[in-house]
């Protein structure tokens, strides 16, 4: 019997490969999995009216690389194709994606024409950016902030108005703590081994590609042909986790609601106790955690302490989300994606999303305002007040977006300690936590998004990948 410990997106995907191995295995492994709150998404969260959708968790998924089309061809299997609703090159959201700097917004350029010419906030074209790459000597490093990274091979300009606003979309964080390898590793990895980026992309054309092969469904075939920017799910994208959900139940997954697991005690290399404070305790072969590191800590701790420890050193952010939903029949905004305020100019917020642009069946104008992460503490304090985070929020989309119309309806929340943050030196950590469970034998094996990448589309992989490894 295996034992699946949380039921976010990343223990429901497990659930679902562990179930198509069985398939494909002929294999009868019972499944359990074990859930703290009476809801199966974690931060995958919809409220849907028929007027307005507001998403208090993450709104999109790229379709893009191995991972986006493994998540796409996991939504035809579930038969949720007809409801996935694609925002195509020409869409406005996919063309105009801005940064508020020195109190305007700018449209960051999205064609190759664009590259070619100056705009601002950029004293230069981007082009210029690769000049500066050639003419800059590299620097032989483990590892660095992806912020140092750009800044050194792009210049100044491309990391505080680019990379560090595209940090803060992604994971709340700081581009100057934040790996290199979060999202540029390849680049990386030229300018260790070939001097330069620009270097690195001259060979890499002469390299036959060893991308893994993924056989495509006819979802994932229509994303890729027709060049997808991004896509949402009709409805509110907690259909996802809910078809998921669903899906496991139908298949004899046993899901344990509103059952918090307090303590894991390893007995041998296949077998594991889960034990929560009622004094309840599972038996496990093998168990798949899919909790955020810094609660799996304190599960490992009194056996583990030192794997507990590194679990625990991955830091994590609070990040406060505004949802704003104003009934009026002209929209309000133009038409984007939104817009992100880059760290260097000091503002309460994250950035805005044009949900009534990029979301569907919107009845009016829909804003989602994001504020904090990296910054929560140090801006709100320890004891902010979802009042607060309205008033703030109100305030900034009056100074910035001129809108000064009172919301027709409303949702704020904070989400405690909700994306992991992979700051330099994380690889290194998660190959150093994964080596102490093999060297010591222990039946577990550790998914979600404290380990493998951040997003929807890698917390989907993550899970297949593991699945794929302890089952061969
Ligand atoms: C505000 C926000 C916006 C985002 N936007 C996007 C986006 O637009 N696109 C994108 O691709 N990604 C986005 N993401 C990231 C995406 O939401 C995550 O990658 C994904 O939801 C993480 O899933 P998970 O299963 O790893 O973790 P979680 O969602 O945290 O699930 C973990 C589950 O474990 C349960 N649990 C915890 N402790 C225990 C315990 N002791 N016993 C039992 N159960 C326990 C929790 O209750 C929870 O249900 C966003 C994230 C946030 C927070």
């Amino acid at each position: 019997m295996a034992a699946i410990l949380g039921g976010g997106l990343g223990g429901l995907s497990t659930g679902y490969y562990l179930l198509k191995n069985n398939l494909n295995t002929n294999n009868n492994l019972k499944l359990f999995l074990l859930e703290a709150t009476n809801y199966c998404g974690g931060w995958i969260k919809s409220i849907k009216t028929k007027d307005y959708t507001f998403e208090l968790g993450p709104r999109t998924i790229r379709p893009r690389g191995t991972t986006g089309l493994n998540t796409l061809n996991m939504m035809q299997d579930l038969g949720l194709s007809e409801h996935i609703v694609p925002i195509k090159p020409d869409h406005p959201a996919a063309k105009n994606r801005m940064i508020y700097v020195n109190n305007h917004l700018h449209t960051l350029p999205s064609s190759f024409k664009g590259v070619f010419q100056k705009n601002e906030p950029f004293t230069k074209p981007l082009i210029y950016a690769l000049f500066n790459d050639i003419k800059q000597p590299n620097k032989l490093l483990e590892d660095d902030s992806i912020y140092n990274f750009v800044e050194r091979r792009f210049g100044k300009e491309i990391a505080d108005y680019a990379i560090s606003p595209m940090i803060c979309g992604i994971c709340a964080g700081d581009a100057k703590e934040i790996s290199v390898k979060f999202l540029m590793k390849t680049l990386f990895e030229w300018e260790q081994a070939h001097g330069g980026v620009v270097k690195g992309l001259v060979r890499s054309l002469f390299k036959s590609s060893t991308d893994k092969e993924l056989e495509l469904t006819d979802l994932a075939k229509k994303a890729q042909e027709e060049k997808w920017n991004v896509y949402t799910v009709r409805g509110g994208l907690e259909t996802f986790p809910y078809t998921l959900q669903r899906y496991l139940k139908e298949n004899n997954v046993d899901i344990r609601m509103d059952h918090k697991v307090d303590e894991i005690e390893f007995i041998d290399s296949s077998t594991v106790k889960l034990k929560n404070k009622a004094g309840n305790k599972i038996v496990a072969s093998h168990i798949y955690s899919s909790i955020p590191a810094y609660s799996l800590a304190k599960l490992v701790q009194k056996q583990h302490p030192d794997l507990a420890q590194d679990l625990d050193s991955i830091p994590f952010v609070t990040v406060g989300i505004v949802n704003l939903y104003f009934a009026t029949k002209a929209s309000l905004i133009s038409p984007a994606f939104g817009f992100l305020v880059p760290p260097i100019e000091n503002s309460p917020i994250l950035g805005v999303v044009f949900d009534s642009c990029c979301i569907p069946d919107q009845n009016g104008t829909v804003l989602t305002v994001m504020l904090g992460g990296k910054w929560f503490k140090e801006k709100f304090g320890d004891n902010c007040t979802e009042k607060q985070l309205l008033d703030i929020a109100l305030k900034e989309i009056k100074s910035i977006l001129n809108i000064n119309d009172v919301p027709t309806a409303q949702n704020v929340n904070i989400l405690e300690k909700c994306i992991p943050q992979y700051v330099i030196g994380h690889y290194e950590r998660v190959d150093k936590i994964r080596q102490y469970i093999k060297d010591k034998n222990l039946p577990i094996s550790l998914i979600g998004c404290s380990y493998d990448g951040v997003g929807i589309n890698d917390v989907i992989y993550s899970a297949k990948t593991q699945v794929i490894k302890d089952c061969t």
